[in-house]
């Protein structure tokens, strides 16, 4: 997708943080972290939303959470725990219509809803 950030991101024409490639998906620090510990976990494929998702995406979906669980290792979060978060569609505030998961940790976060 030409205008969307995130593809862009993948793709390598805008820089990131890395912390996980591969051909499928990327981690890479968030530019404005919530927490001590905030990354994202993007699939390289455009897909706006998780209403989005289709069952070809379900597997690789699932693979994700392979993923989240190796970076939250690798992050040192595993053990103390983190989230994982997706925001979906305007009451959520997704502000990036590319899908994404938040892995946040590395301190006692607050409440989920506020
Ligand atoms: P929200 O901004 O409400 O969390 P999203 O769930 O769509 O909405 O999250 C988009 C995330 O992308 C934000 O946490 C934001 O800080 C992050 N972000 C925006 N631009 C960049 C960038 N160039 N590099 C890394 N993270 C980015």
């Amino acid at each position: 997708m030409e205008n969307c950030l995130f593809c862009k991101i993948a793709n390598g024409s805008v820089p990131s943080n890395k912390v996980y490639e591969d051909d499928t998906f990327l981690v890479f620090h968030d530019i404005q972290p919530a927490a001590p510990t905030h990354v994202l976990i993007i699939p390289k494929k455009h897909i706006a939303t998780m209403n989005d998702v289709g069952p070809e995406d379900y597997a690789m979906i699932g693979e994700l959470h392979r993923v989240a669980q190796e970076a939250a290792k690798k992050l040192g979060v595993a053990e103390t725990g983190y989230r994982l978060i997706n925001n979906c569609g305007p009451d959520s505030g997704q502000a990036v219509y590319h899908i994404h998961y938040h892995l946040i940790g590395g301190a006692k976060l607050g409440a989920l809803v506020q």
